[in-house]
């Protein structure tokens, strides 16, 4: 019974604080927000009639998408899970490999391994980024790996170990430089998962370029939307053509012939989504602002809520704010199920962390690290209502 107390008064707590924000009513984890051309740009497509794999949209959506992140080159595709598997092919990665990635991210950075027919070995995550401890990384390298032939290979199980997926954790930038420098020493590559971190820079560079290639996602859910949609961002052009040929079934350039000379994709994002793409990468500096505003309400509300923390952007880095993390204090953790009950029957759509992929059914007999710090965070961090809509009700 001693425990009751607290508990209520800390759904009460946070209730309020989320209130003093955003009000009170049911408030989701994140709606996306349409007040630009989105509605003129779709018209335009049905009235030409191109709305799928053709059409001007697609080439102004990579265009803009390139100048906004910086990158030399990006290519739309149907969405971030196949933007991640069309990359670790180009970058290589076949049946039998495998890939360091961590055990703390959505099940898609997990998966697209696996439509490789790879298999992911899961490390820890670095505390105050929640990305890839990059130290931890360096001494699994150290101790588990030879170099063979140049190819980085597991003494576990004899493996070549191809790469690295680097995740941004709700769109705060990870240690990507460190990460570069270990893949550049151990002969592998570095891809990231930015799918969350469109807006997210670090020390000035947008996320998804310090590795070979980046991923960027446009699912409902994220920062700005096509409905459905995905991107791979680069610096390096062989790469960036190579994605465009391979996400557009190897289709060889011809006014009528139909030759393809590889066996490839279907991924290129239709013309009606990067539509919608053009009208919100519009909006995206305002999106990124009224979330930044979102963002230091909370942190100036949450400021008197004993047992939680507002976790803020990591050193040298802009976040886009994407989804707002709480971080349960210790004496809390075993009641985190309960706060966010007490929070969901209030109508604050808040929710925990993922599942470690390293304990999902399907990959349950992957090999990994020590995951201490990831199980620690896997436990007490809880996303707010985090939409940039939010403001105005
Ligand atoms: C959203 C997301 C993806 C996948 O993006 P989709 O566009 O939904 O396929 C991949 N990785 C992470 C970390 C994500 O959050």
């Amino acid at each position: 019974m001693k425990n009751l107390i607290p508990l209520a008064v800390m759904v009460d707590d946070i209730a309020d604080a989320l209130s003093r924000v955003i009000g009170n009513g049911i408030a989701e984890l994140h709606e996306p927000v349409f007040e630009g051309n989105e509605i003129r740009y779709l018209k335009q497509c049905i009235d030409t009639g191109y709305v799928s794999s053709v059409g001007n949209f697609v080439n102004q959506f990579e265009c803009e998408l390139a100048n906004f992140t910086g990158a030399s080159h990006a290519v739309a595709l149907v969405n971030g899970t196949a933007a991640l598997h069309l990359a670790l092919k180009i970058l290589g990665v076949e049946h039998g490999d495998e890939v360091l990635i961590p055990a703390l991210s959505f099940v898609a950075t997990a998966n697209a391994v696996s439509h490789c027919g790879a298999q992911p070995i899961f490390i820890d995550s670095e505390p105050t980024t929640f990305g890839i401890d990059a130290v931890k990384l360096k001494l699994f390298l150290e101790a588990n790996t030879n170099n063979r032939d140049g190819q980085c290979i597991n003494k576990n199980t004899g493996k070549k170990i191809k790469g690295i997926i680097a995740m941004h954790v709700f769109g705060n930038p990870c240690d990507v430089d460190s990460l570069a420098v270990l893949a550049r020493d151990f002969n592998i590559f570095l891809l990231e998962d930015a799918a969350e971190g469109v807006g997210s820079f670090l020390n000035g560079v947008h996320v998804g370029l310090k590795g070979a290639m980046g991923i960027l996602s446009f699912n409902g859910n994220k920062t700005i939307t096509t409905g459905g949609g995905g991107a791979i961002i680069t610096n390096n052009s062989e790469l960036a053509a190579r994605a465009k040929h391979l996400s557009t079934t190897a289709k060889v350039p011809h006014p009528w012939e139909f030759c393809h000379d590889q066996v490839a994709f279907n991924y290129r994002m239709p013309n009606l989504n990067a539509a919608v793409g053009c009208a919100q990468l519009e909006e995206l500096p305002k999106i990124l602002k009224l979330k930044r505003v979102l963002h230091e309400k909370y942190r100036e509300s949450f400021k008197s809520v004993d047992g939680v923390n507002l976790i803020g952007e990591p050193l040298n880095t802009i976040g886009n704010h994407w989804l707002n993390i709480l971080r349960l204090d210790e004496k809390f953790i075993d009641y985190r199920d309960l706060i966010l009950d007490g929070l969901n029957n209030r109508g604050y759509r808040v929710r925990p962390v993922w599942r470690l992929l390293s304990s999902l059914e399907p990959y349950k007999h992957c090999e990994r690290v020590d995951l201490q710090v990831a199980r620690g965070l896997e436990k007490s961090l809880i996303n707010i209502p985090s939409g940039a809509g939010l403001l105005k009700r």
